[in-house]
């Protein structure tokens, strides 16, 4: 078995009984490949991986030119001036972080005449230097959107404040859950909870993640 095929298997089995722990059924993993050659990314699909994410849209590019039929997800912040080379090229977009990316999306969305994927990025820490809405400001974010029509809003992203030990994590990820729910309960399909990395996958599955996001333990970097 290759190393890739090792951890692969392993952070599998780690999704599954974090996932039983909780209780919850499907959960889906994106491997993010930012600084992943694609000779490495060409294995990963034989071993079955299927969703890809990128958090640059100038890496992004030639890694979807040679791997067309796998899905590719934008997991970065994007720049309104680059949302004409994301639009129709990902699958969804998990970090709409701001009003007038959310505006940008619509407009080039109805030039290609498509529908586009979306996650809202939640900033639940408040912290300054990371984008995403503020849980105050988040229903009225997604009351907005519905007036941008191309744009479908599948659920929520976080993610959280750095810290070494995935336990203190744990309250923010509960809290993201429960945000998750409340948009859920307003009547709105929501279904994708996209949170948890290589260092708190598992803390985050046991409090509803429904879609994480492994990069660093998948790929050995
Ligand atoms: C890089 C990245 C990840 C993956 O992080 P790892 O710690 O390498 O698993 C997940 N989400 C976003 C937004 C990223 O930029």
């Amino acid at each position: 078995m290759s190393s890739l095929a090792a951890r692969l298997d392993d952070i599998r089995t780690r999704m599954a009984r974090a996932a039983q722990r909780s209780g919850r059924d499907e959960v889906g993993m994106v491997a993010v490949t930012k600084t992943v050659p694609t000779a490495i990314i060409a294995e990963a699909i034989t071993l079955g991986l299927k969703t890809f994410g990128e958090n640059r849209v100038q890496e992004a590019w030639p890694k979807i030119e040679v791997f067309p039929a796998v899905e590719w997800h934008f997991i970065g912040r994007l720049q309104t001036n680059k949302v004409k080379d994301v639009v129709g090229r990902f699958k969804l977009i998990h970090s709409l972080d701001r009003w007038r990316l959310a505006e940008a999306l619509q407009q080039e969305a109805q030039a290609q005449e498509l529908q586009i994927s979306v996650l809202i990025q939640v900033n639940l820490g408040g912290e300054g230097q990371k984008g995403g809405i503020s849980p105050v400001e988040l229903d009225d974010f997604l009351a907005a959107t519905t007036d941008l029509p191309r744009l479908r809003v599948e659920g929520l992203m976080a993610i959280p404040p750095y810290t070494a030990d995935s336990e203190e994590a744990r309250p923010y990820f509960r809290e993201m859950f429960r945000l998750f729910n409340n948009c859920r309960t307003s009547g709105r399909e929501m279904k994708l909870l996209s949170m948890g990395m290589s260092n708190d996958f598992e803390t985050a599955i046991e409090e509803g993640a429904n879609l994480i996001r492994v990069g660093s333990l998948l790929f050995g970097r």
